[in-house]
């Protein structure tokens, strides 16, 4: 098989397309950004009585959501004792009770609509190789008992690889972004209150005393509430920029000769400030494992092939590897305070965003979802 230089999901995708915009048209609410985050939040203001346009440069789905590594934890990527140095419990016990909510609603959306995205509830580790790094997971042990998160302390015996020490998380997940994406994209798109179009990219936006107006390069929007679910903010003068660090990591799949050599679930090893995100995928009769990590800075690094070569030579080391089949590479965005940006972009405006998500924004970018609808609804929202 040729080596593919795109996510693994784009291999297992569903061959659906979405129109381009043709004509001009008026909107209560415009999307602009077709992936988790927008569809999700198209799906959530569906049934209220607003028309909805979607407008995606590219194609559903294939932004940064298909990129990622497709697993639902309601812990975050810094893990929830980085949190403690600027919010209180109160702030954090919230944060986990919102990830655990947006967690519900996909997997109630899986259900409800029928979506074929191997969506499977798994457990979770954390974990050290070595006691060679500081003890941060005992740390973060004690910390997530104290908040109630369902966890157990691993030991060797149960575990299938070399550890130091570690967590198990029950009951968290894994899906094909991608798939999940595109299949509530399908069950939405009615062309009467909630169209997509795709292959439509927004060139700008005039605010005429809260009333848009959205140049496309395939037509013009007229629009009452504009919401940016672009993944990061794309309109020039929001100021957003400047409290997002953009960072890349990258992603390498393969198959492997013995399926049985890697049990399922979400596996994190953070080692010497090194963090590797690994797990497996099957789908059609093929077995895959696949390994994310190598994150830096953008621009603060030249030969990115050199984090490629390290991620494939650590699924080499660990696994009896048949092919490296995939090879890709994404971008998050972090925020200076920690945690995402969700609401009105200023007070009083109807333009919205979600963004800030680090890694954790296959969750974040539902938990907006519910948000934003609220906020629109005119509904209390507890976050
Ligand atoms: C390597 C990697 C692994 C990850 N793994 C996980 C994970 O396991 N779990 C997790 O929870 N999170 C994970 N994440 C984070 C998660 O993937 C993202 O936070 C999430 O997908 C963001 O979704 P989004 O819809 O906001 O952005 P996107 O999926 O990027 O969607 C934004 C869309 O906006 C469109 N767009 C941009 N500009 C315009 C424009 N001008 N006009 C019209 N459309 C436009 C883009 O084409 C794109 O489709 C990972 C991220 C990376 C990089």
């Amino acid at each position: 098989m040729e080596l593919n230089s795109e996510s693994i999901w784009k291999t297992y995708n569903q061959q659906i397309a979405f129109p381009p915009l043709q004509n001009d048209t008026s909107v209560d609410i415009v999307i602009i950004g077709g992936g988790i985050t927008g569809i999700s939040t198209a799906e959530q203001l569906k049934d209220s009585g607003f028309t909805i346009a979607v407008l995606e440069s590219g194609k559903v789905g294939y932004g940064t959501t298909g990129q990622s590594t497709g697993n639902l934890y309601v812990n975050i990527e810094e893990l929830l004792v980085s949190l403690k140095e600027k919010y209180d419990e109160k702030v954090i016990r919230n944060v986990i009770q919102a990830r655990k909510k947006a967690f519900d609603v996909i997997e109630r959306n899986v259900k409800e609509y029928k979506i074929d995205c191997d969506f499977k509830k798994q457990p979770m580790f954390i974990y050290q190789e070595t006691s060679s790094s500081t003890s941060f997971i005992k740390e973060e042990l004690e910390f997530d008992k104290k908040l109630n998160i369902s966890v157990r302390e691993i030991d060797q015996q149960a575990f299938p690889f070399q550890l130091f020490k570690g967590i198990q998380y029950f009951d968290q997940a894994q899906f094909n972004p991608l798939l999940y994406t595109q299949g509530l994209a399908l069950k939405i798109h009615d062309k009467s209150n909630c169209t997509i179009y795709e292959q439509t990219r927004v060139q700008s936006i005039n605010d005429d005393n809260n009333y848009y107006t959205i140049l496309t390069t395939s037509g013009v929007v007229k629009a009452k509430i504009v919401i940016h679910a672009t993944h990061t903010p794309k309109r020039k003068q929001l100021s957003y920029h400047s409290r997002l660090g953009p960072y890349r990591e990258y992603g390498v799949a393969a198959t492997l000769k013995d399926k049985a050599e890697c049990p399922e679930g979400i596996f994190w090893l953070n080692q010497n400030d090194e963090k590797y995100s690994f797990r497996t995928y099957s789908r059609n009769g093929r077995n895959y494992i696949m390994a994310i990590g190598k994150p830096h800075k953008v621009g603060q690094k030249n030969n990115n092939k050199i984090y490629v070569e390290e991620l494939r030579s650590f699924l080499m080391k660990r696994f009896s590897v048949e092919e490296i089949t995939h090879q890709w590479g994404g971008q998050n965005y972090k925020p200076a305070d920690d945690l995402p940006f969700m609401g009105r972009i200023k007070t009083g405006s109807n333009e919205f965003i979600a963004t800030g998500f680090s890694t954790d924004g296959l969750i974040y970018g539902t938990l907006a979802s519910t948000i934003l609808a609220n906020i629109i609804k005119g509904n209390p929202d507890p976050y």
